[in-house]
């Protein structure tokens, strides 16, 4: 479980799939590591030269990361800017939190009804790792683990739309986070995530439905809206932290290409 990679299942490849490929599909995965684990701040500019260079692919390979990023809502473009790391306003942020206000407190209910034992051990293996993390003072593994777990709930309800829609609301939740200066200590609570997990387990639909809703208003509440962030233009910087991998450590089996 340690060396799980919540994210390789979404970039993974086929066998057949060429180093080229591989090595594009392995950029994807940094850039989305170094926004999940907090590495990176909104506003940062993506230099597509550089990007080329440093993953070894060409600059149209590098194009189609970065427009599927800007789908997924986690890069824009600005005339002059060129293509940064998204920055939520406090609008976006709003918005964001007011989607999973209305989604979670439904899943979480949804799994009182049917959740087999298999995920319940599996959410509690997340929260173990996210404690240890936090325990080791592993900041960036914590909020890594601390969006696994809510992943990992949209998916155990089996609805393929909310499972995608979560993905991508988890991400830009990182990206509001940081831009709006959150603490990784506050953003997510180990314990309220222990608890909705124990109503999972009782069957407590309207207890799972509440400390859901609860724990999506602390995290906000976390937030000190507006705030300007730092960004850097050194595109090194967004992996420090991320050794650049042989292309072949990329999980090899069946998922979509970029
Ligand atoms: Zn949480």
């Amino acid at each position: 479980m340690t060396n799980y990679d919540p994210y390789a299942r979404e970039i993974s490849v086929e066998e057949s799939s060429d180093d080229a490929t591989a090595r594009t599909i392995l950029m994807y995965s940094q850039i989305v590591s170094s926004i999940v684990e907090h590495r990176i701040a909104p506003g940062t500019r993506f230099r597509e030269e550089r990007l080329a260079d440093l993953f070894k692919v060409s600059r149209t390979q590098v194009r189609k990361v970065l427009q599927r990023l800007e789908l997924e809502g986690l890069v824009s473009r600005q005339p002059r800017k060129g293509v940064t790391v998204a920055a939520p306003t406090a609008q976006e942020t709003k918005d964001i939190f007011e989607a999973r206000r209305l989604i979670e407190p439904w899943i979480v209910e949804q799994l009182c009804q049917n959740c087999s034992r298999k995920h319940i051990l599996d959410f509690k293996k997340i929260i173990k790792e996210e404690n240890q993390a936090h325990q080791k003072g592993e900041r960036h593994l914590a909020v890594r683990w601390s969006g696994e777990f809510h992943r990992s709930l949209a998916s155990a309800a089996h609805n393929q739309a909310l499972i995608k829609t979560m993905g991508e609301l988890t991400l830009r939740t990182c990206l509001a986070l940081l831009a709006n200066k959150a603490s990784t200590q506050v953003t997510c609570r180990n314990q309220e995530h222990r608890e909705i997990i124990e109503a999972i387990e009782h069957k407590d639909n309207k207890a799972a439905a509440r400390l859901m809703l609860a724990h999506l208003q602390h995290i906000e509440d976390s937030l000190e809206l507006p705030s300007k962030t730092e960004s850097t233009d050194d595109l090194d910087l967004l992996l420090l932290g991320l050794p650049l991998a042989s292309p072949k450590t990329v999980k090899q089996s069946k998922t979509r290409r970029l």
